[in-house]
């Protein structure tokens, strides 16, 4: 027995390629290595061709939370309104960031099993003309939903806010376009759909996001949550720069290898694996009679089906039968989530039709075992119909 699962179907980390496992076990290089520079400065392009931006991209070292804080924190004057939009537990949680740097809070939400209306988002632009800034889960993960960024982003542009965009887990699954989109500030994570390691925070930030930094009473300098220290020390004049700290030298390489893994897929391809992972694992749960925790099929996220647990079975259970007796990882309940549904993971290296087969196979026996009437083969049938 591993000391680990064998496979890791979660809602990420998720498993590294070998190719990525290698990069990440080379030696440890000096962050002022011109070597170091170069593979740095060839990472920044290659995130900007994955954002799709003609802007700046930093890269902030720590998991991906920390580029969301650091958004709210760099951006957020104390009485400024914000704007929350909030279709999940991401969403919800940004709130905390919003009132912890002194921001006046306007939410709009929806029942989690749906997504944010852009309808209502030009409503409370109306009713808050003075709204600031404006916050958006793009894929939620906990509820296995995507909200349309592209239609909510224009909105806030339009009105003069800047928007911070939460694409973690849609990256590399679903289409991101920063320009066209008129995204202020996204927020992406390595470990999800990208199959690389969780110690980066790559972000992409506008112009517009620069001058709101600029123009706080007190800008953020010279604080590990600074954005403005990577554009005023680093993506300044080259002979003049330097990192404002030491930066994550094995998780940068191991970052670049997987971004070349990605333009060597192609993105495109990359996202219609995603999709077609996604689509193959809701027909696999439909197809054994379970429910799918969103509304519908066409607001479903491309890197996690979401399921209500079935009557009568714990999901806790389940998950712990799939670890122990199967060697699969799937995930929980996130937070409020908790016990109300399981996460079919298909993201990255496990975006694999084979893998969501097994997948389904494997949980259609735990259920089975833990005395849910399935029939079995119901729920793989129907998956290997749409592959
Ligand atoms: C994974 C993920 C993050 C990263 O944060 P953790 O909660 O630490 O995993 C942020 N936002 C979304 C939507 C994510 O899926």
């Amino acid at each position: 027995m591993s000391e680990h699962a064998l496979f890791n179907l979660s809602a990420g980390p998720v498993q590294a390629t070998a190719r990525t496992l290698r990069s990440l076990s080379k030696q440890i290089m000096y962050h002022n290595d011109p070597e170091f520079i170069r593979i740095f400065d060839e990472t920044t392009e290659k995130l900007q061709r994955l954002f799709k931006t003609k802007g700046d991209v930093i890269i902030m070292q720590g998991e991906a939370l920390l580029g969301l804080e650091a958004a709210a924190m760099s951006t957020i004057e104390p009485g400024d309104k914000c704007l929350n939009l909030v279709s999940g537990i991401y969403g919800h949680l940004y709130a905390y960031y919003i009132e912890a740097y002194g921001g006046r809070l306007v939410e709009v939400r929806t029942d989690y099993r749906k997504v944010i209306d852009p309808a209502d988002v030009e409503k409370a632009f109306k009713e808050h003309p003075d709204i600031k800034v404006m916050s958006v889960c793009h894929s939620e993960t906990p509820t296995g939903t995507l909200n349309p960024i592209q239609d909510i982003c224009p909105i806030a542009k339009k009105h003069g806010a800047i928007s911070i965009v939460d694409s973690v887990s849609a990256i590399g699954g679903t289409e991101v376009e920063v320009d066209e989109w008129g995204i202020d500030i996204c927020c992406i994570g390595p470990q999800k759909n990208l199959a690389s390691s969780p110690g980066l925070a790559p972000v992409s930030v506008s112009e517009a996001a620069w001058e709101k930094m600029r123009n706080k009473s007190r800008p953020v300098r010279y604080s590990y949550m600074s954005m403005l220290d990577f554009k005023e020390q680093w993506l300044c004049e080259k002979e003049k720069r330097g990192f404002p700290y030491t930066m994550f030298t094995n998780e940068v390489v191991a970052l670049n290898d997987a971004l070349d893994q990605v333009f060597e897929e192609g993105l495109d391809n990359m996202i219609a694996r995603h999709k077609t992972a996604a689509r193959i694992a809701r027909a696999g749960a439909i197809g054994m009679g379970l429910e799918l925790w969103p509304e519908s099929e066409d607001i479903c996220g491309t890197c996690a089906t979401v399921v209500k647990a079935p009557e009568g079975v714990d999901e806790v259970q389940l998950r712990r039968l799939l670890y122990d007796k199967y060697r699969i990882t799937i995930s929980g309940g996130y937070r409020d989530m908790k016990g109300k549904v399981f996460r079919m993971g298909h993201m990255g290296t496990a975006a694999e039709p084979a893998l969501v087969v097994m997948q389904i196979a494997m949980i259609e026996k735990s259920l089975h075992e833990l005395g849910y009437p399935v029939k079995l083969g119901s729920g793989v049938g129907a998956a290997l119909e749409v592959i």
